[in-house]
């Protein structure tokens, strides 16, 4: 547990295979955060912004998600970009 949600680090098995085969190290699950690696401050501050955005959206928040990464890819991504900004911005 940390800052209220579960922290998998998953070095080996399925989840890492799927994280790392298309070039992410985490996947968030509402309060469940699965990472390929140990993570860093700035990763951690990233995936708790997710943690929030799918607060804010509940159960519209994966279809929503994936309407916007089809919409926008993963850079432009509205989610991902908040995410980037306020990971950095929160010290
Ligand atoms: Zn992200």
């Amino acid at each position: 547990m940390r800052d209220g949600c579960f922290l998998y680090v998953s070095d080996r098995g399925l989840a890492r295979w799927i994280l790392t085969r298309r070039g992410y190290v985490a996947i968030t699950f509402g309060h469940v955060i699965v990472f390929a690696i140990e993570p860093t401050p700035l990763l951690w501050r990233h995936e708790l912004v997710h943690v929030e955005q799918y607060e804010r959206y509940g159960l519209a928040f994966l279809p929503l998600y994936l309407l916007l990464y089809a919409r926008h890819g993963y850079s432009a991504h509205p989610f991902e970009r908040e995410a980037v900004i306020r990971s950095r911005l929160e010290t």
